[in-house]
């Protein structure tokens, strides 16, 4: 299957924060593979934006650096040397007015006009204000702001005014990587272009759904960082709230920006609160050689969570009676994403001595290897009677769309080309965020009134006990982390 690379609009991209991690690790990479799949149109101008005093040929010396480096591409690649004439660097510093000038004389008349804020959240403030005051931004630019949008409802709120003050709506993109990837996109796909999911979608038929995001790796070297905001401000109050929305949303009447955020804001609106037995959190142990999660946040005391696993539930007539467990941790077993879906079993079997149909499953996996796997009954091939076997009915991306697949975008650069071209659909709107901090926020409140510690779990586990009796108690049971 080929896929279609069409061009985006002539472009200047400001990256701010563009000698920092993310722009090495992410952003430069991705764009470099965009140019390379003709994406690009040849006079888009990138420009670096940072506090380093340096000049054009410096930064494109860094960027050639990062690219080879974090996008396993060679240093001799003939395709990269064109690259980096599109990049250009100016020296600012977000709290001073040097520099700004500068910045203002490189935007070229008619080509859009994009700025990405790769820099602490801290400064999103100063840089909107002067983007604005210099008049480099207009009506048209538009803004990419990273996470964290804030780290309760009052901050949020408060970073959402702060950028109203200058651009509207309709110019802000609040990145989500998680809804950049292929699969989260798919799963729309999935569900409204195929008459086979929609009917069943829906407590009737779906017992429980279970997300997992699961990292094997601590938070050694940034231990101090983390421990200021816990997995479930790291984590489920922004992509698994994303892709919770998105399996539980109501068909929008079209894949519109605003039609989709409408809905997904419906979801966010009918979590009901969750109970304090129905969620746990766990803190990593040390394995006798690497550090415990209180060794790496250098703090003894510390009772942020590194692992949480809770039961959630929507209050709206779909959903009624269909749980959904959400669980995330640093040091598990594997790294994995997923989405699994459990479907009931049939009410009755006919199948009397053959094994009872197990319910059916659709796994849909974000990482490793994306794509999805739906396991059905069918009887197990050959002589001897009508005996039941449950198998994976496997679609791999990479494998289902060929070497295109197998080079399928980044999320971050699929995002980017979004960005340019107005399309917010893949991006938090403000309300949205909102919404989820006044969910997020009386469950921190009620850990940090109960002064409980979080509950010690085994590094390579899959998480502190009390998180499989959580499920336990339901008749149910977690799928495996591997
Ligand atoms: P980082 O490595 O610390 O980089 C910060 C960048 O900001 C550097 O380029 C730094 O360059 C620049 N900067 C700092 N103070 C500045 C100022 N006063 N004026 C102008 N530029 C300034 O951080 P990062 O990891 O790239 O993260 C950037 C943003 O992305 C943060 O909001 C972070 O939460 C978010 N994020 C990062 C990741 C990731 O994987 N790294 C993932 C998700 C979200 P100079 O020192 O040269 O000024």
């Amino acid at each position: 299957m080929v896929s279609r690379v069409i061009p985006v609009d002539d472009f200047d991209l400001v990256i701010f924060g563009a000698t920092g991690d993310l722009a090495h690790r992410k952003i430069l990479p991705g764009l470099y593979r965009r140019f390379v799949a003709g994406q690009i149109p040849p006079d888009a101008q990138i420009i670096g934006a940072a506090r380093t005093d340096q000049g054009d040929d410096d930064f494109r010396a860094e960027a050639k650096a990062a690219i080879c480096e974090f996008g396993g591409v060679k240093p001799d690649d003939s395709s990269l040397a064109e690259f980096l004439q599109t990049l250009g660097y100016v020296p600012i510093d977000a709290k001073g007015e040097g520099g700004w000038k500068e910045l203002k004389s490189r935007m070229r008349a008619g080509a859009v006009h994009a700025f990405y804020f790769s820099v602490a959240p801290s400064l999103f403030g100063d840089i909107a204000e002067r983007l604005a005051g210099h008049g480099i931004a207009d009506d048209d630019s538009r803004i990419v702001v990273e996470k964290p949008f804030g780290r309760d409802l009052k901050t949020a709120r408060a970073l959402n005014a702060t950028l109203a003050q200058h651009f509207s709506e309709q110019q802000i993109y609040r990145i989500d990587h998680y809804l950049g990837k292929e699969t989260v996109q798919n799963l729309m796909a999935v569900r409204f272009a195929n008459v086979l999911f929609e009917p069943l979608w829906n407590a009737q038929f779906i017992d429980h759904v279970q997300i997992t995001v699961a990292e094997t790796v601590g938070v050694t070297g940034r231990g101090s960082y983390y421990d200021k905001s816990g997995a479930i401000r790291d984590m489920v109050q922004n992509h698994m709230m994303q892709l919770l929305c998105l399996i539980a949303m109501e068909p929008p009447y079209h894949f519109d920006p605003d039609a989709v955020r409408d809905e997904k804001l419906k979801v966010i609106r009918a979590l009901e609160p969750v109970e304090p037995q129905e969620i746990v959190r766990g803190q990593y142990q040390s394995d006798g050689k690497a550090p415990s999660y209180l060794e790496d946040a250098e703090d003894p005391n510390s009772s942020t969570e590194s692992y949480v696993a809770m039961k959630v539930r929507i209050s709206n007539w779909r959903w009624q009676g269909t749980p959904f467990y959400l669980r995330t941790g640093k040091k598990l077993r594997a790294r994995t994403s997923e989405i699994a879906i459990t479907f009931k079993e049939p009410p009755h079997s006919i199948f009397d001595d053959s094994g009872h149909p197990k319910a059916n499953e659709l796994v849909i996996r974000l990482q490793p290897n994306e794509g999805m796997n739906m396991k059905v009954m069918i009887k197990e091939p050959g002589p001897g009677g009508m005996r039941l076997v449950q198998v994976p009915l496997d679609m791999s991306f990479a494998d289902a769309l060929g070497p295109d697949g197998r080079d399928m975008p980044d999320a971050y650069e699929r995002l980017i080309m979004d960005v340019i071209r107005g399309n917010q659909t893949l991006f938090m709107r403000g309300d949205e965020v909102e919404a989820a901090w006044a969910w997020t926020d009386p469950i921190i409140q009620a850990w940090e009134d109960s002064k409980r510690r979080p509950e010690p779990y085994d590094p390579g586990s899959s998480g502190p006990d009390e998180a499989l009796r959580l499920m336990h108690r339901d008749n149910r049971r977690w799928r495996e982390i591997r």
